[in-house]
C-alpha cells in the first residue's frame, strides 16, 4: 500500500552511529536488499514499523533556509560576500570547538531521520531500505569529519589554514549523503560553504541544510557565533540558469569546488576553473569478475544488489559480470545453477513507486534516456536478453510517474570485448554478462574501461584475491562483497582514471578533510 510520506514529525529513531572510535555504523549498510530478504529482514520491518508512525507535519525548532532560486550573477556575488565575511569568523573557531558544532549537526540530522528519508522518497525515487541507511552515512561522515577537524591541530609544528569559501555540488542520486559529506569536510577544514543542490533533488539538500543550521546554532556557546552568522557558513544556493552556475563556479572568491557527478559536468567544470581547485568524484563502469572458486549464492546476491540498488544509478553500481570458466558456461552444471538462479533472482526483483514499501527496486530519478534508453531497449550485435527489461506504464500512471521512470531490470548476456555495453556507463538498471578464460582475461576485460570506481571479485582462492588486487585499476576493491555502500571511514570511497577529475584524497578516509587546507611546513596533506 502506498505511504503518505508527507512529513517528519516522527520521534527520532535511534540507530548505531559513528564515533571517533567505531565509525560506519550504518544499518545494513547503505544499499539495497536481495529481493527474498525484504521480508525478513528486521531493518526493513523497522522502516515499516516507522513509517506507519510519519503522520503530520513538524518544521519547528528549524530556521526555513533560502528555497529560491538564485536569480542572477548579482545575487551569487551577494552570498559569496556574505560567504567570505563568513569565512573569516568561522575560519577562527578553534578546531575542538567545530567538531563540537560537527557533533551537534549529527544530532540534528539524526532528528531530521523522518523527513530526509521522507524527501528522498518523493524527489528521488529511493526506497526507504535505501533512503534511510543514506541518513546514518550523512551522520557518520559528520561524525567522523568532527574526529579528523580535531586531528588538524595534532600535528606537531604544523599549522593548517583552510582554503575558503567552498562550493559544493552534490549529485541527484545521493541527495543527502553526499552533498552533507561534502558540507561536514569543508565546515571541520574551517572553511564556509555555499550549498548548490543537484535540480532534481533540492528538498533533500535544503532539509539537511536546515539540521546542519540547527546543529550550527546548538554549538553557539562553543563557536562563539550568532545565529546570523551560521546563516551565513552555510549558505543553500540553488541555481537554475546555467550562466548563472559558470558564474558561481568561476568566482574569483570560491576557493574550492568540491563536486560528485558525471564525468561530462567534472570536465566542464575543471575547463570553467583552469588551474584552481576542483575535486571532483565521476562516473564508474563497474565489474564483479565471479571465477570458479567462488561461493556462487553469494555472488548472485552480490550482483543483484550491486546491480539494482537504486535501480543501478549509483556510480559505484555493478553494471557488468565477468564470469570465468566454467561459471560463464551454461553448459556446465556450475554454469547451468548460476545463470538460472542468477535469472531467478533478476526477476524476483519487486519493482513499483518508491512509496510503496513492498518495493525494492524503484522508479528512475529522471526519466530514462539517451545511454541508459538505448541500454534498456536496444541489443548489440552477439548479445541476448536473459532478462528483458520493460516499462511498467500502468503502474507508473497510476503513481503519477513518468512512464519512462518505471522499468523492471535488464540481464543482457554476450556483451562483447570493445562493445558500446562493456565501455559505457548507463546509470540504470541493466547488468550485462561477459565471459573470460581465465582469470588473466577478466582482468583485462574489468581494466580496459575508462573509469576506474569500483571492482569486485567473487573467489576463495587466495592467490586468485592476491593476483587480482595487485592488478584491477580501481580505487574501491570489494571482494565476496557488493561493490556499493561503502562505509565511511571503514571503506574510504573515491576513483581511479577517469572516475576522478583532479588530485583528491578519499571520502570518508583520514587525508579528505587536511587536503581542504594549506599546511604551514609545506609538507602537505600529512
Ligand atoms: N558512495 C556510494 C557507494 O559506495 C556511491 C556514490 C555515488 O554513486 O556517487 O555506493
Amino acid at each position: 500500500a502506498a505511504v503518505p510520506f508527507t512529513a517528519a514529525d516522527v520521534a527520532p529513531r535511534r540507530t548505531p552511529r559513528a564515533t571517533p572510535e567505531a565509525p560506519g555504523a550504518h544499518p545494513g549498510g547503505a544499499d539495497a536488499r536481495f529481493a527474498n530478504a525484504a521480508d525478513t529482514d528486521p531493518a526493513v520491518a523497522e522502516h515499516r514499523a516507522w513509517a506507519g508512525r510519519v503522520t503530520s507535519r513538524g518544521e519547528s525548532g528549524y530556521r526555513p533556509v533560502q528555497a529560491a532560486a538564485v536569480p542572477d550573477r548579482a545575487a551569487v556575488d551577494a552570498a559569496v560576500a556574505r560567504a567570505v565575511a563568513a569565512q573569516h569568523v568561522w575560519g577562527a573557531v578553534p578546531a575542538p570547538a567545530r567538531a563540537a558544532a560537527l557533533h551537534a549537526v549529527a544530532e540534528r540530522l539524526e532528528e531530521r531521520r523522518g523527513e530526509l528519508v521522507a524527501a528522498m522518497v518523493h524527489e528521488a525515487g529511493k526506497t526507504v531500505a535505501e533512503a534511510d541507511p543514506e541518513v546514518s552515512e550523512a551522520v557518520d561522515f559528520a561524525r567522523y569529519y568532527a574526529h579528523r577537524a580535531e586531528a588538524l591541530d595534532a600535528v606537531p609544528g604544523a599549522v593548517f589554514t583552510p582554503e575558503g569559501v567552498t562550493l559544493v555540488t552534490p549529485p541527484w542520486n545521493f541527495p543527502v549523503a553526499i552533498p552533507v559529506g561534502g558540507v561536514v569536510a569543508a565546515l571541520a577544514a574551517g572553511s564556509s560553504v555555499l550549498a548548490k543542490p543537484a535540480s532534481p533533488t533540492p528538498r533533500c539538500f535544503e532539509v539537511a541544510v536546515a539540521a546542519i543550521l540547527a546543529g550550527l546554532d546548538d554549538a553557539a556557546s562553543a563557536t562563539g557565533l550568532t545565529a546570523a552568522q551560521c546563516a551565513d557558513v552555510v549558505q543553500f544556493v540553488r541555481v537554475r540558469d546555467r550562466d548563472v552556475a559558470r558564474h558561481l563556479v568561476t568566482h574569483d572568491d570560491v576557493a574550492r569546488v568540491i563536486l560528485t557527478g558525471s564525468i561530462e559536468t567534472a570536465e566542464l567544470f575543471a575547463g570553467w576553473r583552469p588551474e584552481r581547485p576542483v575535486l571532483a568524484e565521476t562516473s564508474g563502469k563497474n565489474a564483479i569478475v565471479v571465477t570458479p572458486s567462488a561461493d556462487l549464492d553469494l555472488a548472485v546476491a552480490d550482483l543483484v544488489r550491486s546491480a539494482f540498488g537504486h535501480a543501478g544509478q549509483k556510480c559505484s553500481a555493478a553494471s557488468l559480470a565477468i564470469l570465468v570458466g566454467s561459471v560463464g558456461d551454461p553448459s556446465t552444471p556450475t554454469g547451468e545453477r548460476f545463470r538460472r538462479q542468477l535469472v531467478d533472482a533478476v526477476r524476483s526483483l519487486r519493482v513499483g513507486p518508491a512509496t510503496d514499501l513492498a518495493t525494492v527496486m524503484g522508479p528512475l530519478t529522471e526519466p530514462a534516456a539517451g545511454k541508459l534508453l538505448r541500454a534498456l531497449t536496444t541489443l548489440e550485435p552477439g548479445e541476448s536478453w536473459l532478462v528483458r527489461p520493460h516499462r511498467l506504464d500502468d503502474d507508473a500512471t497510476a503513481a503519477g510517474l513518468d512512464p519512462q521512470r518505471l522499468w523492471t531490470p535488464g540481464l543482457r548476456t554476450g556483451v562483447a570485448p570493445g562493445s558500446f555495453f562493456h565501455l559505457t556507463e548507463v546509470f540504470g538498471p541493466v547488468l550485462g554478462l561477459m565471459t573470460a578464460r581465465d582469470l588473466d582475461e577478466a582482468i583485462t576485460l574489468q581494466n580496459r574501461v575508462a573509469f576506474g570506481l569500483t571492482a569486485g571479485l567473487h573467489s576463495l582462492d587466495d592467490d586468485e584475491v592476491a593476483t587480482w588486487c595487485d592488478r584491477v585499476e580501481a580505487g574501491n576493491l570489494y571482494v565476496n562483497r557488493h561493490i556499493t555502500g561503502a562505509i565511511v571511514r571503514r571503506q574510504p570511497f573515491g576513483g581511479w582514471k577517469a572516475s576522478s577529475v583532479g588530485p583528491g584524497a578519499k571520502a570518508g578516509g583520514p587525508h579528505y578533510v587536511a587536503q581542504l587546507g594549506a599546511w604551514s611546513d609545506g609538507a602537505g596533506v600529512p
